[in-house]
């Protein structure tokens, strides 16, 4: 049985010190460099196609593959909270720590099923420097795209990513004929918060509320600040009973995990309206039916999860 290789490296494509793997003591032979820079500005004019992520690691997975055969590779940066495989692991793996002055790119592993030789890791790590400019834009992209789409307060996506989540999301439940829910939540007497304690303790009330539901619901890319005091969480593959279940979890976490702010304790509690998607429904009239259960609670004194 084969034994995984795991060899871990640090490129500084900054200070051009290419590697701590054993390829750097054979320095490549002028053919092979002839040959290597070639592929390397090739590659480099095919990268600079996209500012997608996924895309752009498929091309490298492809461009590389010419000069080493490869399986597939993995790349993580935790900064982003991303993770990726294009193609597929297998049980030998060499990876990379992606350095440069001014910033950490993350790391890429990559797999195949036989040994990795000296000039394999030399012609990789070649062609990793083809990869750290179009990585770099990439990732500058997507960062500029999440900050627009995300609240700056608590981290929770916005109103624009709200619509969009929600539109995709009514399509992906129509076309495979799964559950999806909606919880609209606000917090009750936030004024009185803001009046009380300060415009501050409001907001740490805000961040105390999606710090809650970040620990409770599987899936935090699903939580909206949709204004003020109002969070909006879809739970797809969710029906109406399971959404019940958890919009009383987070009403009663809420309720009973007061927040500590200073030197003061604030007790807030949260109205939860809900409704399940069901054939006709659009955004609009999804939305409109839990904003309505809501309003309702909010009539009857607030604390409460109402569904319609
Ligand atoms: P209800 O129980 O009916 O929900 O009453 P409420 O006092 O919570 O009133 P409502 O939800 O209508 O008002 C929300 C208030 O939230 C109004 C505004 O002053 C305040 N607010 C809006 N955005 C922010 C924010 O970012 N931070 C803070 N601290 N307050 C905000
Ligand atoms: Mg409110």
């Amino acid at each position: 049985m084969a034994t995984p290789l795991q060899t871990s490296n640090t490129i500084d494509f900054n200070s051009a010190r290419l590697s701590l793997s054993k390829a750097q003591q054979t320095p490549p032979s002028e053919s092979v460099r002839e040959d290597y820079s070639e592929r390397r500005y090739r590659m480099a004019s095919s990268l600079q196609t996209t500012l997608d992520i996924e895309q752009l690691l498929q091309l490298f997975l492809a461009e590389i593959k010419p000069s080493v055969e490869l399986d597939g590779l993995q790349y993580i940066n935790e900064n982003q909270r991303l993770q990726s495989v294009t193609g597929r692991k297998a049980s030998h793996s060499c990876g990379y720590r992606l350095i440069t002055a001014n910033d950490h790119l993350g790391e890429i592993v990559f797999y195949r099923n036989t040994r990795f030789s000296d000039q394999n890791l030399q012609a990789i790590e070649v062609m990793l420097s083809a990869l750290i400019c179009p990585l770099r834009n990439a990732l500058s992209y997507r960062e500029a795209v999440m900050a627009s789409l995300s609240d700056p307060l608590t981290g929770a996506g916005n109103r624009i990513a709200l619509n969009n989540a929600l539109e995709r999301e009514i399509n992906l439940a129509s076309r495979f004929k799964q559950p999806l829910s909606i919880l609209v939540m606000d917090i009750d007497r936030f004024k009185h918060v803001n009046d009380t304690f300060g415009h501050s303790a409001g907001d740490a009330v805000i961040k105390h509320l999606v710090a809650i539901i970040n620990k409770i619901n599987r899936n935090t890319d699903l939580t909206f600040r949709y204004g003020g005091d109002e969070i909006v969480i879809l739970l797809n593959r969710t029906n109406a009973d399971g959404a019940l279940v958890i919009a009383e979890r987070l009403r009663k976490s809420f309720d009973t995990q007061q927040l500590q702010f200073g030197d003061d304790l604030i007790h807030t509690t949260v109205s939860i309206g809900l409704t399940a998607f069901s054939e006709q429904d659009s955004a609009e009239t999804m939305f409109t039916r839990a904003d309505k259960a809501l309003y309702l609670i909010k009539s009857e004194g607030g604390n409460k999860v109402i569904g319609l």
